[in-house]
C-alpha cells in the first residue's frame, strides 16, 4: 500500500458506499492508519492509497500512540452544515502544497465504525474541516478544485510539476494506464459495493 499523488486518476474516482466490514477490509484500514502516521498526515481517504472504497481515517493528533483520537469513518455522510470558514489546507497527494479552502465551519455527520456501528458526530472548526476534505476525496474531488482563482493562479506551477512526475512514473512503467486501473478499481468495487 502506498500514497498516489497527484494527477494519479483513482483520485477522480467516485467510491459507493461499501455492503460490510470485515476482517480484511480491518487489515486495509489498519495499514492506512499506518501509512497515514508514517507520513505525519491527520487524515487520509482510500483513494489516496489506490483503493476504491468509501472510507477514510483521521487522526488530528498524527500521533499513533495516541489512540483515542484515532477515527474510521464508513459510508460517512454529512446530514448537516452550519456557517463557513477559510483556513489553510494541505493534503498527502499533494505534498508540500498549502492553500485557503472554505469549507462549513460545523458538521453534523454519520458514518459507521470498524465494527459496523452507524454513529453521529457534531463537528466542528479542525475536524468538521478534515472531514469535508476526506469525504470530497470519496467523491473524487480534491482540495485543488476549491481554490479561488487567485490561489489556483498561486499553485499553478507546482501543479504542472506534478503532473511532469506523473507521466514520467507512467512512462517508466511504474503507473499503469487507466485502462488498467479502471478495470482494477471496478474488480475491487464489485467485491464490495
Ligand atoms: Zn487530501
Amino acid at each position: 500500500m502506498q500514497i498516489v499523488k497527484y494527477p494519479h486518476p483513482t483520485l477522480r474516482h467516485q467510491s459507493k458506499p461499501l455492503r460490510r466490514v470485515d476482517a480484511e477490509l480491518r487489515k486495509m484500514i489498519r495499514e492506512m492508519l499506518d501509512l497515514m502516521y508514517e507520513h505525519d498526515g491527520i487524515g487520509l481517504a482510500a483513494n489516496q492509497v489506490d483503493l476504491p472504497y468509501r472510507l477514510f481515517v483521521m487522526n488530528l493528533s498524527s500521533e499513533p500512540s495516541e489512540k483515542d483520537q484515532e477515527y474510521v469513518f464508513i459510508n460517512p455522510v454529512i446530514v448537516r452544515r452550519k456557517g463557513s470558514a477559510e483556513e489553510r489546507e494541505g493534503c498527502l497527494s499533494f505534498p508540500e502544497l498549502f492553500a485557503p479552502v472554505v469549507r462549513s465551519e460545523a458538521v453534523t455527520l454519520n458514518a459507521y465504525d470498524t465494527s459496523g456501528r452507524e454513529l453521529t458526530y457534531e463537528l466542528e472548526g479542525m475536524p468538521a474541516r478534515v472531514v469535508q476534505h476526506e469525504i470530497d476525496h470519496l467523491d473524487g474531488i480534491l482540495f485543488v478544485d476549491r481554490l479561488s482563482p487567485s490561489s489556483r493562479l498561486a499553485m499553478k506551477e507546482a501543479l504542472e510539476e506534478l503532473e511532469l512526475e506523473f507521466s514520467g512514473s507512467r512512462r517508466r512503467g511504474v503507473i499503469p494506464d487507466d485502462g488498467l486501473i479502471t478495470a482494477r478499481l471496478n474488480e475491487l468495487e464489485s467485491a464490495r459495493t
